[in-house]
């Protein structure tokens, strides 16, 4: 392509709204404008990295024998009311009415389809494994949009989801996109870390997230720089079993009817006693179900497991408002349960309080008599504690280190989670029905490539990694106003493009300056000078964007020496 025919809209300013460097750049280089909140538009320079990325990606898929289909972004409300999600999603979930009145919703991930695909046309263990996996745009009403493609509403992902037979045919199915996620990543020029994570309050199954390394990363891992073990902070903070002893028979803790109730004031009143004495937070497991869904619905909040602990603990609470819905409990009583940066509270006394209130557990209901150090075990709160750097590895016990980064891509053992609420069933061998055991497997495509950006630029711009960068070359003459400069450009951009290096000439009547700065704005590779050089001597520079380096290369080779 030629600069004076495409749409490159630089920017020599840093944009005010953008914090992190792969926002910048994405602006200032021209490759992505905010539509709304969380939401951009790809324009072609973009366009071209993603479908390199997603290209990669579909290489790595098919490798593994992953199947590529398409599901729908609209979704009845009715699948997700048989999952169960419906409810317990939150506010994360794009939900909307058809002219009927009919609810659906925009996919923040595909689940519920897929399986009912399976469930549909999947009968027989012969008819297994299968790996089925799309490339579409997600939709997630993130609570804070931000760092441009980094955390949107609207992204690309890839998702595949496996079905297998039995454990062991997941743990295949599984390692194969270990392998997979290794292949894509190392394949797009990034440095990354698959880390244990944590699944969730009611996971205990296996998950590794891809963490892209950069300073500007939500997350904070820990790894051993001798053994390869490496998690994120969530998964290696020691947790210990639950809070609520399930060997006491508190026999005398009821439940007591309190319509209407609003507040702790409230139900102080209720029962003539003191605020203080409604404890706060007493989530029973059927409130930490409830809110554990809603939570691991909410990716954005990984401290969901910290909720099996909880006895009577008061919570910081990130978003009553979240809470509320899903428990539908009213706010100011049900214990603030955190998202993120929860502050755990171990409540001295709260814990002494005997005969208090507590609840929550159904609208409109308390338990009452309740002893705090009888119905619950506030020592074990001592145990949750964050690793840091510095400690023993669990495994080798040399020192953890510490490094942030970026989660491009999760991978997660579903077990027959989804399989059993959605009846995707299948006949062994023996004609046994089973559930079918599943896993699912995330690549943020939108936010690998802004991760590339945060991995990969200096203080003049984007550096691409050549295998995903949008065109690997581009061609400057000087003055483009000179006949035999421009002819020597254009036939030697045609060349490069005839051999397959995807080049631009820059053709525009600019000063050399500015297009040598928007050439490292943009990231090109290779920067290719056709001068008086070229017309007199035959040669031309050659710049390397990673490094620097310049040669001075005869025409005649120069296409050689790039390809
Ligand atoms: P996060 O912890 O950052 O919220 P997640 O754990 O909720 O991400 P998954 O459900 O595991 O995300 O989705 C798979 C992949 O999709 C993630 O690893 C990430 O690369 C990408 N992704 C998730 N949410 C977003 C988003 N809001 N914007 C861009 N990419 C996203
Ligand atoms: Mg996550
Ligand atoms: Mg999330
Ligand atoms: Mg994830």
């Amino acid at each position: 392509m030629r600069a004076t025919q495409m749409l490159i809209p630089t920017l020599r300013e840093v944009p005010a709204e953008a914090e992190v460097v792969s926002h910048q750049l994405l602006l200032r280089a021209g490759f992505i404008r905010k539509t709304a909140s969380g939401i951009y538009t790809y324009l072609p320079f973009a366009q071209r990295v993603l479908k390199k990325i997603m290209q990669i990606v579909r290489e790595e898929m098919d490798r593994q024998g992953g199947q590529e289909m398409l599901m729908p972004i609209i979704q009845p409300a009715e699948i997700w009311l048989e999952s169960g999600r419906w409810h317990v999603y939150g506010p994360e979930l794009f939900r909307l009415k058809d002219r009927h009145n009919r609810d659906f919703c925009l996919a923040p991930t595909h689940e519920e389809v897929i399986t009912l695909v399976v469930r549909g046309e999947v009968k027989s263990y012969k008819q297994l494994p299968q790996l089925l996996y799309h490339i579409t745009n997600k939709y997630r009403d993130e609570r804070r949009p931000r760092f441009g493609l980094m955390r949107g509403r609207e992204f690309i992902m890839k998702d595949l989801y496996s079905f297998d037979r039995d454990e062991e045919g997941l743990e295949i199915s599984y390692r194969k996109m270990h392998e997979a996620y290794t292949n894509v990543f190392s394949r797009c020029g990034l440095q990354f870390r698959p880390v244990e994570a944590d699944s969730g309050a009611i996971g205990g199954s296996t998950t590794h997230e891809f963490m892209v390394l950069a300073e500007s990363g939500e997350a904070a891992i820990l790894y051993c720089s001798v053994c390869d073990y490496a998690a994120n902070v969530e998964k290696a903070t020691t947790l210990p079993a639950a809070g609520l002893d399930p060997g006491i028979q508190p026999l005398d803790l009821q439940e007591a009817s309190t319509p209407g109730k609003k507040s702790a004031e409230e139900v102080a009143a209720f029962f003539g006693i003191e605020p203080f004495h409604v404890i706060k937070t007493m989530l029973y497991k059927t409130d930490q179900e409830v809110v554990a869904a809603l939570v691991r619905g909410d990716r954005d909040v990984n401290e969901i497991k910290l909720l099996n602990t909880l006895g009577a603990l008061t919570l910081e609470l990130a978003d009553e408002a979240t809470v509320q819905q899903a428990t539908g409990t009213p706010a100011g009583y049900v214990g603030p349960v955190g998202l993120k940066n929860i502050r755990i509270v171990a409540d001295p006394e709260v814990m002494a309080l005997t005969n208090a209130v507590a609840g929550a557990n159904k609208r409109d209901t308390h338990l009452i008599n309740v002893n705090a150090n009888r119905d619950f075990k506030p020592d074990l709160v001592e145990d949750i504690r964050m690793v840091r750097a510095g400690e023993p590895c669990p495994k080798c016990g040399a020192q953890l280190q510490e490094a942030r980064g970026i989660e491009v891509g999760q991978i997660f053992k579903l077990g027959t989670k989804y399989s059993k609420v959605l009846g995707a069933n299948f006949l062994d061998e023996n004609g046994k029905e089973k559930p079918i055991v599943m896993g699912c497997y995330g690549i943020g495509v939108t936010r690998t490539m802004a991760a590339a950006i945060e991995q990969n630029h200096d203080q003049d711009g984007i550096i691409w990694p050549a295998s995903i960068a949008p065109y690997h070359a581009v061609v400057i003459p000087v003055s483009p106003k000179d006949e035999n400069q421009m002819k020597l450009a254009e036939t030697l951009y045609q060349e490069l493009n005839r051999a397959g290096v995807e080049s631009v000439l820059d053709d525009r009547l600019e000063r050399p300056g500015v297009k040598f700065k928007d050439a490292d704005l943009i990231g090109y590779p290779l920067r290719i000078v056709v001068g008086n050089k070229a017309v007199e001597e035959g040669v031309v520079e050659i710049r390397r964007r990673r490094s620097g380096q310049t040669d001075l290369i005869s025409l005649s080779e120069a296409v050689e020496k790039v390809r």
